[in-house]
């Protein structure tokens, strides 16, 4: 009889993995069910080009419908999946129809973190993960207007960067002594803290926003200080929440993530998960949850090998990217544990340079600014563990390039 593989969440990874199964010799019907009413999109644009109104929705998708049907790859979009019966092999969706699998995937992302602050729900309060919030927030996008973005993360630094682009008076609220507090060094808080300013955006950090006030509409953003900002339009980026509650409730082990191993796969032998929902492991950092494209493509690749019964482990380095006004930050590897920054070019007053981070010795990431050919020397070095000091990294006038040559190993 025909075999079925589910795939949970119409999103990046599923993207992914629906036609890597057919590359690897699954025959029989692959399903996607996701609750978004649309095919899989990248996400990446929303903060960026579509917010900006550059893109239209289908400019966003992954595949267009046709190569789907030629791999004969089934949607069931705008279902919701509610529950996993592992004993019998089905899936519950909302509308309390089952659906039997024999192998299934769990792609179901991450949701954003939400806030229940007084005033929150009011209208013109906008969070950030889904085609629909962002056709939201551009109906309340008016030149001349105000914006106030709680949380100085990647999103929300987009997010004011497009904003100010399209003539808003935008105002950045960090809890944090810096923006990127979490995720960069100092030296690259402090540049990308310059170059919002000068574009305009007002920033305040070491704030705590502690409701919002207003009639219908919110009006303004009050913190605990006693301080508050007027706006016409609030986005909160305060960050994400992996979706691990469908696998916990199936019994499936969890931890800020679905646990799974370098191939995808759970405990269960016919379920595996990719993308950011997994708490996977990591030749370079241990167990790591991941929020980025490469990885849930990636690992949709290694999970769909393993339905298949092949051993095809995902081991890549994680990369990032980020763009603001004309910046391309590009980040390799993650600086987790790292106990020295050495910086390469000058951020103070260009719009050009490199921090790395190195953990005893050996470096571990970096980010990259508006410097491409570094980022990819820079994740060679890591990925490949060469020795190189710091007075290599911080000489701009050595090519990076010139450091993977006779290259030297480290244990
Ligand atoms: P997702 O894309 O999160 O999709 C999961 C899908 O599953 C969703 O549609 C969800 O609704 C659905 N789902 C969940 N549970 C169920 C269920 N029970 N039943 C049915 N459907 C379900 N990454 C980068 O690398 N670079 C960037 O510049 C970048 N920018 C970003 C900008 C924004 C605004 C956002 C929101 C994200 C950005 N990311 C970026 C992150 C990137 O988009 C994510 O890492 C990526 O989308 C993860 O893909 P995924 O396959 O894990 O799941």
């Amino acid at each position: 009889m025909e075999q079925t593989c589910i795939i949970v969440g119409a999103s990046h990874a599923a993207a992914q993995l629906a036609p890597s199964l057919r590359q690897e010799g699954w025959q029989g019907r692959i399903v996607v069910i996701g609750d978004e009413s649309c095919l899989p999109y990248h996400r990446p644009p929303l903060s960026k080009a579509y917010l900006r109104g550059d893109k239209q929705p289908d400019d966003l998708l992954i595949r267009v419908a046709d190569i789907y049907a030629r791999l004969n790859i089934e949607f069931r979009l705008g279902e919701r999946v509610e529950s996993i019966d592992r004993d019998d092999r089905t899936v519950t969706l909302r509308s309390g129809e089952k659906l039997a699998y024999d192998k299934l995937a769990l792609c179901t992302g991450t949701r954003v973190r939400t806030v229940t602050l007084p005033g929150s729900t009011l209208s013109g309060i906008h969070y950030l993960r889904n085609i629909d919030d962002i056709d939201r927030i551009r109906a309340d996008v008016r030149a001349g207007g105000r914006a106030v973005i709680v949380g100085g993360g990647y999103i929300g630094l987009e997010t004011a960067a497009v904003l100010t682009k399209l003539g808003m008076r935008t105002t950045i609220l960090e809890m944090a002594p810096r923006v990127l507090a979490r995720v960069t060094a100092p030296q690259v808080s402090s540049f990308f803290e310059r170059v919002h300013r000068e574009e305009g955006v007002d920033i305040h950090t070491g704030i705590a926003v502690r409701g919002f006030d207003g009639a219908v509409r919110v009006e303004k953003v009050l913190c605990a200080d006693g301080a508050f900002f007027p706006a016409d339009l609030v986005i909160i980026g305060v960050g994400v929440m992996p979706n691990v509650e469908l696998a916990a409730r199936a019994g499936l082990a969890t931890d800020n993530g679905i646990l799974v191993d370098a191939c995808g796969r759970t405990a269960d032998p016919n379920i595996v998960a990719a993308g950011d929902c997994t708490m996977h492991p990591s030749p370079f950092y241990g167990y790591i949850r991941l929020e980025s494209v490469p990885n849930a493509t990636e690992q949709a690749r290694s999970a769909a090998a393993a339905l298949c019964g092949k051993e095809k482990p995902y081991a890549a380095l994680p990369w990032f990217w980020s763009d603001q006004y004309d910046l391309k930050l590009q980040i390799a590897g993650l600086n987790q544990g790292h106990d020295q920054v050495v910086v390469r070019g000058a951020p103070e007053g260009g719009r050009s340079f490199c921090a790395f981070y190195l953990k005893g010795g050996q470096l571990i990431a970096a980010d990259c600014v508006n410097r491409s050919q570094e980022f990819i020397f820079s994740k060679r070095l890591i990925a490949e563990r060469i020795e190189v000091s710091a007075a290599q990294l911080a000489n701009d006038a050595l090519p990076l390039k010139s450091l993977l040559e006779g290259v030297k190993v480290a244990d």
